[in-house]
């Protein structure tokens, strides 16, 4: 089938990818590549959506991990590997998560000191996105074979007018407009990457009481420190306040989980960016992904991939392989907006 994809974040790479290896021809346009997407600025770590979670949704999540083991174990040179995570809370968590038991190592931690008084501990897919994008690029174009246009899409139609036999959009913040879809609105978090000059390797996260989450996520040569959580906020641009502030959040997370003298970490800077989350929130249900394919007109097939909110690299590769099967005329599993979620479900960091 001749497929065009609308966005090469990780989410229209990551379709990219799975259609070439199922022998489609793919053509991805996008008005913006690694390192220029929302995709490139994501933390990473492997952060399932919080709360209850859909079937569909929690199908999503298991085979992402899967995949995300498979490329920690076969190619390394993706970016992919496994880390300790340690998440922290001061208030009681809900009750044990459903892929708990599809995780390596997970278990609740109880006699934590304080001021936390909850947590869980589990080795789970970290993903260095600094090179984990431009792998996947390399993976679809020069190893699979996909082809780009560079190219600002005014109308989802566009592709058809060229030839293309169904269009997938994966367009993120940008199906707001192609899309003509209200529920999606931007979420800025705010990154900065330190040296890992004191060689840490355990992914350590605070959930905060309805504020930003608090998290440091180390890789080889760098550290990931975060973050913010700001809704509705379009400026794709950090403020130094925020990052200072950050910094002493990690600071004392990192002083609270053992780490002496504090103040060394973070002397230096290496980058500080800032992306716009691609949220979605129907009815009380936030990070709503939309995937579902739609006749826009007659042979005119769009599958639509996109909301992911603040998950779209832990829920990349299974929603590529449902995006795979509904272009190949196979059904989609229930919206998560289907299933009987508890209203705002509290979201989860990242
Ligand atoms: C600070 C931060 C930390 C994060 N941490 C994590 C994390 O730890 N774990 C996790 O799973 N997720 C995390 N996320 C969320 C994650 O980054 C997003 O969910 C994900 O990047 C969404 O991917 P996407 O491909 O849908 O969108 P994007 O990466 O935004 O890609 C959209 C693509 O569509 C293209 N496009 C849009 N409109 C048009 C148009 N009209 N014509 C042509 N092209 C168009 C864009 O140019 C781009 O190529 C984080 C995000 C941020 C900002």
């Amino acid at each position: 089938m001749q497929i065009a994809i609308v966005g090469a974040g990780v989410v229209g790479l990551t379709c990219g990818v799975r259609l070439r290896e199922r022998g489609h021809s793919v053509t991805l346009f996008a008005e913006r590549r690694t390192p220029e997407t929302t995709s490139d600025r994501a933390a990473a770590a492997f952060t399932p959506p919080r709360g209850p979670l859909a079937e569909r949704t929690l199908g999503w999540v298991r085979a992402s991990c899967r995949a995300f083991e498979e490329l920690a174990r076969t190619a390394p040179e993706s970016g992919v590997d496994l880390a300790l995570f340690r998440e922290l809370a001061r208030d009681p968590l809900p009750s044990t998560p459903a892929w708990a038991a599809d995780v390596q190592g997970f278990q609740r931690l109880t006699d934590l000191a304080p001021p936390y008084r909850d947590g869980w501990a589990a080795v789970l897919p970290r993903i260095d996105m600094t090179r984990y994008m431009p792998w996947l690029e390399r993976r679809f174009e020069h190893e699979l074979g996909g082809a780009f246009v560079h190219a600002r899409l005014l109308d989802l139609g566009e592709p058809f007018d060229e030839g293309f036999e169904l269009v997938i959009n994966a367009s993120g913040l940008g199906a707001r407009r192609l899309a003509h879809d209200d529920a999606v609105t931007p979420i800025r978090g705010q990154v900065l990457h330190v040296p890992n000059t004191l060689h840490l390797d355990t992914v350590v996260v605070e959930e905060s009481r309805g504020g930003a989450p608090t998290y440091v996520i180390p890789f080889a040569d760098h550290v990931v420190v975060g973050g913010t959580f700001e809704r509705d906020e379009w400026i794709e641009e950090c403020d130094e306040p925020t990052l200072v502030a950050m910094l002493e959040r990690a600071r004392e997370l990192l002083a609270r989980t053992g780490l002496q003298r504090p103040e060394r970490f973070g002397r230096h800077r290496l980058r500080a960016s800032a992306g716009l989350r691609p949220g979605r929130t129907v009815g009380a249900q936030e990070d709503c992904v939309r995937l579902e394919r739609e006749e826009v007109a007659r042979g005119r097939p769009v599958v639509h991939v996109y909301g992911h909110g603040r998950a779209g690299v832990t829920l990349s590769w299974g929603c590529a392989d449902e995006v795979a099967r509904l272009c190949e005329g196979g059904s989609a599993a229930r919206a998560p907006e289907d299933d009987s979620i508890p209203p705002r479900a509290q979201a989860r960091s990242a």
